[in-house]
């Protein structure tokens, strides 16, 4: 059933009885064309685009719990294509045109706000390679302002700017066309397209084994049972390592801890993504008035959803030196999710060393806003078992031939950690 203004009203004259189900709950069959490990947003986008773009609807997405309660449904919901390398910036730039048409695309509200982000920059320093990273941008068709002292207080009131400050602002890197989304509506757009389109969503249903033979993939072992296919695609973001392993394939990821944190909810103060230069810690407000907030990872390897006070002292110190008027706010909660860390801080997007094996995967902080360009490449890259040119740079080879993709814009260094 469409959603829409007509069967809103429609419904609610019959007290909302009448909803199908936002996609079927299925057993697994014997055999796929192909498999997805992970029901988060990257394994549904998947799913989606093979059904969508390249007409292949034999597939089951495997999920060991319920969908969308990884990293989807615990990031801080940032969307944005600010990046200085040219691949980051064409890959991350094809996801946000995406995102500007998702909600139209799934028929369901993802609710992309594009409320702009922020970048202050603390120091002259910075402020130079906030200029550099701008032009980047603008050479690549990126929208990108650099903002002064005055603007930058002009944009955030609420920002302290003053010249007394502990850190000083000095600018800012403006990037309108960034914004946040809604994370679960994000999910349930994906399944229920997906869903809509022929694909099996098997939750409860965990990968225990990876059958390989003479080099080839040819199915998984869960939790559920065999099950058979020849193209079997990885989007488990913390657990790639050790769903890679299974098939003996070591890659440079390391899981780490990443927490986020928010406040009681206020009338709105803040319309923007703010990211502080000072420190990694970036800050919105949510629409229901809730400020959330993001920072370093907990700094140590784990595979497990919950963090560390370290860095909720991190997080609160950095919003009080950001914005001292925030100081009496009273933080509500706090949660934490794997992060799939490789060492040049960018992704692996395509085929690893057995036929028929892909993964998306190593994707650091920034993954949510990557969610329907990494579910298109990898979509087209299962089918023709070869790379689309977006994803193309992102190989795993890249470690062995030294083409690494360090971009300091994505974060902290994830080697340092
Ligand atoms: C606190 C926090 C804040 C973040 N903020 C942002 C942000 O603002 N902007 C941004 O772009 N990114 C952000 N991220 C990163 C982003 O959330 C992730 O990169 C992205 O959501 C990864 O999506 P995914 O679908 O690959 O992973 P997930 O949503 O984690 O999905 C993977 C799924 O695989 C399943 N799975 C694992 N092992 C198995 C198995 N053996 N069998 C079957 N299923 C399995 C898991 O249960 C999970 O549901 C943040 C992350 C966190 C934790």
């Amino acid at each position: 059933m469409k959603y829409s203004v007509f069967n809103l009203v429609r419904q609610a004259t019959r007290g909302h009885q009448d909803w199908p189900r936002a996609w079927r709950n299925v057993e697994p069959k014997k055999t796929y064309d192909v498999l997805i490990i992970g029901g988060g947003g990257h394994g549904l986008a998947t799913a989606f685009y093979l059904a969508k773009n390249h007409g292949i609807s034999n597939i089951a997405v495997l999920e060991k719990g319920a969908i969308g309660l990884g990293n989807t449904g615990r990031n801080t919901t940032i969307v944005r294509s600010n990046y200085l390398l040219d691949e980051n910036a064409h890959f991350y730039e094809f996801s946000l045109k995406l995102w500007e048409n998702l909600g139209a695309e799934l028929n369901f509200n993802v609710m992309y706000s594009p409320r702009g982000v922020l970048n202050v920059a603390n120091s002259d320093a910075q402020l130079e390679h906030y200029a550099r990273r701008g032009n980047a941008m603008q050479l690549n068709g990126i929208d990108a302002e650099l903002l002064t002292r005055e603007q930058v207080k002009d944009f955030v009131p609420l920002l302290n700017c003053s010249l007394s400050a502990r850190y000083p602002v000095t600018g800012g890197l403006l990037h309108r066309r960034g914004g946040t989304a809604r994370h679960d509506a994000v999910t349930w757009g994906y399944a229920r397209a997906a869903d809509t389109l022929g694909v099996d969503i098997i939750q409860n249903c965990e990968v225990v084994g990876l059958r390989v033979k003479n080099g080839h993939v040819i199915g998984v072992n869960t939790t559920r049972g065999a099950i058979d296919a020849t193209k079997v695609g990885i989007t488990v973001a913390g657990h790639s390592s050790q769903i890679a392993a299974m098939a003996n394939i070591k890659l440079p990821i390391e899981s780490h801890l990443l927490q986020a944190f928010v406040t009681e909810p206020l009338k709105p103060v803040l319309d923007t993504v703010v990211a502080f230069g000072a420190a990694h810690f970036y800050v919105n407000q949510t629409d229901k008035g809730e400020l959330v907030m993001g920072g370093d990872l907990d700094g140590y390897n784990s595979f497990a959803q919950r963090g560390n006070l370290p860095e909720i002292q991190h997080a609160a110190r950095n919003l009080t030196a950001m914005s001292p008027c925030f100081s009496r706010l009273r933080m509500l909660r706090s949660w934490g999710g794997v992060m799939d860390m490789t060492m040049d801080g960018s992704p692996i997007i395509g085929k690893l060393p057995v036929d028929g094996l892909y993964i998306s995967g190593g994707w650091c902080y920034g993954g949510f806003k990557a969610t329907p360009a990494s579910g298109w490449t990898l979509a087209h890259t299962i089918a023709h078992d070869e790379p689309h040119s977006l994803n193309a740079p992102f190989s795993l080879e890249r470690f062995v031939n030294g083409r690494v993709l360090d971009e300091h814009g994505s974060g902290p260094f994830p080697w340092l950690h």
